[in-house]
């Protein structure tokens, strides 16, 4: 069996492993990430896209909104590339409580989170679409943050100081010696490969497997499980980010994120950190809430929803019989396991949100480094961090593509019209992976392929052309992963059987199913989810 030899081994490829990965390497420490998928396909890549300002936890939960803007200005001084500077709106209607805007004015004051009020009319000069119901206003510091970008960021740096990042190898045991853990197996999820990694030290950051993991050497971390589910609508109704201005509930948030507007969210308990099943009620009242703020959007083209875990740190008793994951503190908790368990080498991080990934990293990191005896402290807040290569050099923008594309640019031929991908980018991007299996879903997530109106139902079979091409694979394997790509994506439609991408999810079938002969795909034959029609009907 293969065996590698690294000071500290990062489990979890999400915002906060990747972070930790950069402040491990930047203090000079042999860092190794891996994680059992691609790079961000846990929480951090089904979040919402909001870089908070700290206004939506400001009454309920007022250390995290404090992180969140200290954090909030941190990043975006050090990864501009993954940031739009949208600003955010908190707006009340007549529908919400009359006491709480000027509560939550005061209580921002506090966590030193800038708010400026302004009239409905100003409001509505910078957001036509919003309703002309509003009782009062206040802009804040929020941005849209695209978290493949930043944890590229944070990756590509952690490469340039030594450190290095695995993909699909997932952590199935753990190495021990006495009463210390020295390492971890791994297993290739793709070939089924399996591999050692001896570390000094192991860093648990899986979000909401973080708890499965810890349980692999007998531990017991508990974590609050909490689904929330998200909509994306086909335009940028508002390009600023918009709030309601009321306590946390569900459908709260409307973010402008690349060529989309999501609506979002849920919160839902669940015992399964994979479980990204969308209701179609969730998808009703995401509509609803939002048409509150922004009137006739649930009549425009919702293009896909899709759903995340929160790993909630399981708070005292009484916090945990709470309905709500809403009201569940959002502060994260790094365990000393030498500590808390007396088993030296293995640190666990765990709770927070995407915005405060690089401060849990580096309360984290402090820890691995006490254990390890380095005294080096963190420098991840002091300089930008380098444009990585899958990302544009400014956050993505339609606009930006198709202006290089028409000044020649781009050249090549046009294979995703929606998100505006050419062939010599995919098979630039495809050449990247060397000698790894790279899959279309790989691809989708470096370069938007197929995220766009008609979820792949054109550029699937084109991309996959490619790939077939460039890897050399086989008639099988080219049609399995077309069939794998499409559909997931029809996975995502299938909660939105209404309207425009009704129709859309027809033409695809027509051309996978029917013409294609993919009969691994999703099917419109197959009974319909329960309350299909009340999502259609609603909107
Ligand atoms: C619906 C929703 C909306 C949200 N919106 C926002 C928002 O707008 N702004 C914000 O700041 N925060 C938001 N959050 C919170 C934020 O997304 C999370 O706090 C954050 O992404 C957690 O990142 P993480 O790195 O800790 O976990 P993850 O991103 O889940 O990363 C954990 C990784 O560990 C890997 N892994 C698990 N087990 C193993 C194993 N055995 N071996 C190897 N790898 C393994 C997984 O594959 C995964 O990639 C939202 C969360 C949800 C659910």
């Amino acid at each position: 069996m293969e065996t590698t030899s690294v000071d500290v081994l990062v489990v979890g490829g999400g915002a906060t492993g990747a972070a930790a990965a950069y402040d491990l390497a930047r203090r000079g420490v042999r860092v190794l990430l891996v994680d059992q998928n691609d790079l961000t396909t846990g929480t951090s890549g089904r979040y919402h896209g909001l870089l908070h300002s700290g206004g939506r936890y400001v009454i309920t939960d007022f250390d995290t909104a404090v992180e969140c803007i200290t954090e909030n200005l941190i990043l975006r001084r050090i990864a501009p590339f993954a940031i739009e500077d949208t600003g955010g709106l908190f707006v009340a209607t007549s529908q919400d409580p009359d006491d709480f805007p000027a509560r939550w004015v005061a209580a921002c004051a506090r966590a030193g989170i800038a708010t400026e009020a302004l009239t409905p009319e100003q409001a509505r000069a910078l957001e036509p679409a919003l309703t002309r119901d509003i009782t009062a206003v206040y802009r804040v510091p929020d941005a849209s943050c695209d978290s493949f970008d930043l944890n590229h960021g944070f990756i590509t740096a952690a490469r340039t100081y030594g450190g290095d990042a695995w993909i699909y190898q997932r952590v199935t045991g753990f190495l021990t010696d006495g009463d210390a853990v020295v390492g971890a197996e791994l297993e290739d999820t793709r070939t089924g490969e399996r591999r050692r990694v001896h570390a000094a030290c192991v860093l648990n950051a899986t979000g909401p497997w973080a708890g499965v993991v810890a349980g692999l050497v007998g531990l017991d971390v508990k974590i609050r499980l909490d689904r929330g589910s998200m909509v994306a609508m086909n335009i940028r109704w508002v390009n600023t980010i918009v709030n309601r201005l009321r306590p946390p509930s569900d459908g709260d948030i409307l973010v402008p994120v690349g060529t989309v507007c999501v609506l979002g969210t849920t919160s839902i308990r669940t015992e399964d950190p994979a479980d990204t099943h969308v209701d179609v009620s969730e998808v009703s009242t995401l509509l609803r809430e939002a048409d509150v703020v922004v009137p006739g959007i649930r009549q425009g083209r919702a293009l896909r929803a899709w759903a995340g875990v929160r790993p909630l740190y399981e708070p005292p008793a009484e916090l945990a019989q709470l309905e709500s994951g809403h009201n569940v503190s959002r502060r994260f908790a790094v365990i000393d396991h030498t500590e808390r368990d007396g088993l030296r080498g293995l640190v666990t991080v765990v709770g927070g949100k995407l915005t405060t990934c690089r401060l849990m990293a580096e309360q984290a990191v402090d820890v691995v480094c006490r254990q390890l005896g380095i005294s080096a402290r963190c420098t991840t807040a002091d300089e930008p961090l380098p444009v990585p290569e899958t990302s544009p050099r400014h956050y993505h923008q339609l606009t930006h593509r198709v202006h290089r594309l028409e000044h020649g640019e781009m050249p090549g031929a046009l294979i995703c019209e929606c998100e505006v991908v050419t062939r010599p980018q995919l098979e630039a991007r495809i050449a990247a992976y060397g000698d790894q299996p790279v899959a279309l879903d790989d691809l989708r997530r470096d370069l938007r392929l197929g995220m766009g109106p008609c979820q792949a139902g054109f550029c699937g079979y084109r991309a996959a052309g490619i790939l077939h091409a460039a890897k050399g694979l086989s008639p099988g394997d080219a049609t399995r992963a077309l069939g794998a790509f499409v559909g997931e994506r029809f996975r995502g439609v299938r909660p939105l059987l209404y309207g425009h991408q009704l129709r859309q999810l027809y033409l695809d079938e027509l051309i996978y199913r029917r013409t294609l002969g993919l009969d691994t795909l999703l099917t419109l034959d197959q009974p319909q989810p329960e309350g299909v029609s009340d999502a259609g009907s609603e909107a």
